[in-house]
């Protein structure tokens, strides 16, 4: 039977980016997927690539990142644009931490602009006079259309460096030997790898559950819209005061603690976890979102992953229109899910000395995945 360098259980973006540096390395890299394409979390996302967002350690892998999608973008076409991200702050305490994040950025040599509420205005007329203050850009930011990355990127894998894939198969057991790991799907089906990296996002419970003490993972569900295209024109990722009070980045400023400290936790943004991010997709339309409602993976029934609930969705529009001035005649809505781990940034276990688990990289998959699997996979090879 043939022997892979590497099986990557998942094809979403982890998968997809393990498989990556493996390719990198020329290394024979099967995918499995279980769906017929990528379904989970990867596509149902925002798609903003925003290393501003992470704190110093992890910046480097949004960094990263970036660096690997443009390099994949100036070869094929894979849905991203590099149109900058911008945090729009609402109020003083705002501004003084956009203002000191630009200080760390500065010193980090991480490019970054602070501007006017008129530049912002000039930049973006829809937003509301009164809600902007200033402003905080980061230029050299990119942002994908995740439904199409995702299966771009795995076209590309395929077509550019001989990946073999295999879609609609659940792999449900592995084990190795002395010389190799091999997996089984549900028909009894096997594959035989010299390493195993299994990437399944929230279903992280499906192989070996025992390895993941439940209090150590949660699952984070998040509601998201998309508008009927605009005929007005929103470049980048566009984040809000919500988010700036937030994002991992903003707790290491110096005032953050105190900003913090004055805030109301019993508000209904602080319980469902809404901050107000807008994308404005290539063809027009303006992704918005988001909350998030957490659960142990005991619990998860209660999220309901399912279903969308309105009154959410209508405060977060409501939200919203104090911000923008958009239609916001909304062409569908979704809740996605991810896992995440509580006790780290990501959770991370060799099995044994031939399978390796990664998953629970929470809200910044998208963002670190390609600049985190470059150093995984450079460890293993
Ligand atoms: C609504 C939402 C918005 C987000 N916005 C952003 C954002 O703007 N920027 C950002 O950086 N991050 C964002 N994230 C987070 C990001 O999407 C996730 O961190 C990332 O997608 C996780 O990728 P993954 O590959 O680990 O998991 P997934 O994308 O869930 O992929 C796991 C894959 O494994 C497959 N699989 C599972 N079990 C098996 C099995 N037994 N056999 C074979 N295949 C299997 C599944 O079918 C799935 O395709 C967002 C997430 C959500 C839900």
């Amino acid at each position: 039977m043939f022997k892979y360098d590497l099986i990557v259980i998942g094809g979403g973006i982890l998968g997809l980016s393990h498989a990556y540096h493996g390719l990198q390395k020329g290394l024979k890299v099967l995918l499995i997927e279980k769906n017929t394409q990528a379904m989970g979390a990867s596509i149902l996302n925002f798609g903003q690539v925003v290393p501003s967002g992470f704190g110093v350690e992890w910046q480097k892998y949004g960094i990263a990142s970036t660096r690997h999608y443009l390099d994949m973008a100036s070869k094929s076409d894979i849905s991203v644009r590099k149109e900058g991200s911008i945090y729009i702050a609402s109020d003083e305490d705002e501004m003084t931490l956009i203002e000191e994040l630009h200080h760390i950025n500065t010193v980090n040599a991480y490019p970054s602009q602070l501007i006017t509420a008129q530049q912002c205005k000039e930049k973006y007329p829809m937003l509301k006079d009164d809600y902007v203050k200033g402003a905080l850009f980061f230029p050299a930011e990119i942002n994908a259309d995740s439904r199409k990355t995702i299966p771009a990127i795995t076209h590309y894998l395929v077509r550019g460096f001989g990946m073999h894939i295999i879609n609609g198969k659940r792999i449900v057991d592995i084990y190795e030997t002395e010389n190799e790991a091999i997996v089984f799907d549900t028909a009894g089906d096997k594959w035989v790898g010299g390493q195993v990296i299994i990437c399944n996002g929230s279903e992280y419970q499906s192989l070996f559950p025992e390895e993941f003490p439940k209090e150590d993972i949660q699952l984070v569900k998040l509601q998201m819209m998309e508008t009927t295209p605009q005929h007005k024109s929103m470049p980048g990722s566009v984040l809000t005061g919500w988010t700036i009070r937030r994002y991992e980045s903003f707790s290491e400023c110096p005032s953050y603690s105190r900003i913090k400290a004055d805030e109301d936790k019993t508000s209904l943004q602080n319980q469902l976890g809404v901050h107000i991010l807008f994308k404005q997709t290539a063809s027009g339309s303006i992704i918005l979102g988001d909350s998030h409602e957490y659960a142990t993976i005991d619990e998860e029934h209660l999220l309901q992953l399912q279903d969308n609930n309105q009154s959410i969705n209508d405060f977060m529009v409501a939200e919203a229109k104090k911000i923008m001035d958009i239609d916001y005649t909304m062409a569908r809505t979704w809740a996605g899910c991810y896992s995440q781990s509580k006790k780290g940034p990501i959770f991370h276990k060799k099995i044994d000395h031939r399978i390796h688990v990664v998953t629970a990289i929470g809200g910044k998959g998208m963002t670190a995945s390609l600049g985190w699997a470059e150093e995984h996979i450079n460890k293993l090879f």
